[in-house]
């Protein structure tokens, strides 16, 4: 981006001060603040107005700042009533000014794997911006569409949410000409009373899009495929063929295209097919969506394959972790052909009151999912689950470790199988196991 300060006031209709400055860029933490940038000082735990200094040493050229904190005439600034809805205008701003198609993603797991599969697809056709890591908040969404380039043909843009409400000002701020809805979760319905609620708050993703755009949703899910929307809605997911898997590659048919992902589990080929069908909308030829699918950039630690130094395939999926998502990957750790199978799994944060219920549901899975040891990290799986699984593995095969025992788990797993076997790490991010893979991929 390229915006004088004063361009900048003219948007947001702010008072600046310095206002001939040029602004290339944008942050709002001063620690990664990048010459040129515009710091927004952000009002959340901690405030951002107390690093103004520190931004403009580090070569911010300006800062936006709300009007209930003084600041230094000398310093090129905006001065506004809140500076995270600021930001948000800038973003949308933006969007309309480089004016690219817009693909938005929402959905209670697979996100950032079908935005990076739908960015891979539009890439073989278009210039295309995604969303970097995984910025899908109220103020990542902004950040993603203020950092987007300027010649932008198409930008696949993930938008996340937690409560309801927070769909509507997302999708209002990117208005997508297609909106893709990955899947409702969770899959544990007597613990979610309102699995419609769920789905509600995701079809808000409707409320910006397009009169004239469409709404993937998954043909199996009549929460969604029933729905009363406005705009042309597609489902994606059916008349897929010949499903096959080897140990990194999923495989299969669609209208006559062979696609091979390397990606495990069968929920990444509805990912794919989300991608695949947005791609199509946007005319992309099916041969081309599957040759960008071989290869395609993931962002990182979503169902990552490596392999320890001891030579036994690693499944790191240590990002994030909810009930539907440890299923799922289970289910995937099922048919991989593997001598033993060994899983570590780690709590599941931010279930709120259903944590205990939604940590011991998990036995069932586990037990099905016939591996050879059980390696569970932090004080949910070890008070809720543990127990239940004692009834059924001795305690060779059960193990249990606080998150502050990470040194030990390492060493354990270090030695634990040999080639040919696999290991799969599943936990929420705040357990930390990408600590763990780290030490077993050195
Ligand atoms: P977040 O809310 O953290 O941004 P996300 O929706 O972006 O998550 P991903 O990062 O793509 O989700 O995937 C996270 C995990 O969810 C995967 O590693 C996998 O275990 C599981 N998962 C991905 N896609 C699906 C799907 N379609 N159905 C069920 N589970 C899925
Ligand atoms: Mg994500």
């Amino acid at each position: 981006m390229n915006y004088s300060v004063k361009k900048i006031g003219q948007i947001l209709n702010a008072t600046t001060q310095i206002d001939s400055k040029i602004v290339t860029g944008v942050s709002f933490d001063s620690r990664k603040v990048k010459s040129g940038d515009l710091f927004v000082a952000l009002v959340a735990e901690n405030d951002g107005h107390d690093y103004v200094q520190q931004a403009l040493t580090k070569g911010a050229t300006a800062v936006l700042v709300d009007d209930r904190h003084q600041i230094d005439s000398k310093i090129p600034a905006i001065i506004v009533s809140d500076t995270l809805l600021a930001l948000q205008q800038l973003g949308e701003y933006r969007r309309h000014q480089i004016n690219p198609k817009v693909v938005a993603i929402t959905g209670s797991n697979g996100k950032t794997t079908t935005k990076d599969m739908a960015s891979a697809i539009m890439g073989s056709q278009y210039k295309t911006f995604k969303t970097p890591e995984n910025f899908n908040n109220e103020i990542g969404v902004p950040l993603t569409l203020l950092t987007m380039p300027d010649d932008t043909e198409v930008l696949v843009v993930e938008l996340g949410m937690d409560r309801p409400g927070q769909l509507t000002t997302l999708s209002e701020l990117v208005s997508p000409d297609i909106a893709i809805i990955t899947m409702i979760g969770e899959a544990h319905i007597e613990f979610f009373k309102t699995r419609e609620n769920i789905a509600k708050a995701k079809l808000e993703i409707t409320k910006g899009l397009k009169s004239q755009g469409t709404l993937l949703v998954p043909y199996d899910e009549p929460l969604l495929t029933n729905a009363q929307v406005k705009q042309n809605v597609q489902t994606f997911g059916q008349d897929i063929k010949d499903i096959n898997s080897s140990s990194s590659k999923t495989i299969f048919t669609y209208q006559n295209t062979r696609f091979a992902i390397p990606l495990l589990g069968r929920y990444n080929i509805m990912n794919a097919l989300a991608a695949i069908s947005a791609g199509i909308l946007l005319h992309i030829e099916l041969k081309n969506a599957a040759e960008a699918l071989q290869h395609f950039d993931l962002t990182k630690n979503r169902t990552e394959q490596l392999t320890t130094s001891h030579g036994v395939n690693l499944i790191s999926d240590v990002y994030n972790s909810n009930p539907t998502a440890v299923a799922a990957v289970l289910a995937t750790l099922k048919i991989i052909p593997a001598t033993h199978k060994y899983v570590v799994l780690g709590d599941m944060l931010e279930l709120g009151e259903q944590a205990a219920s939604l940590h011991a549901c998990l036995a069932e899975t586990v037990i099905n999912a016939n591996v050879d040891g059980v390696y569970l990290v932090g004080p949910l799986m070890n008070k809720y689950l543990y127990p239940i699984l004692q009834r059924r593995f001795d305690s060779a095969h059960l193990h249990q470790y606080e998150t502050d025992q990470l040194a030990e788990l390492i060493k354990d797993l270090q030695t634990l199988g040999e080639n040919g076997d696999v290991i799969l790490l599943k936990a929420s991010h705040g357990i930390h196991l990408e600590n763990v893979v780290n030490a077993l991929v050195k």
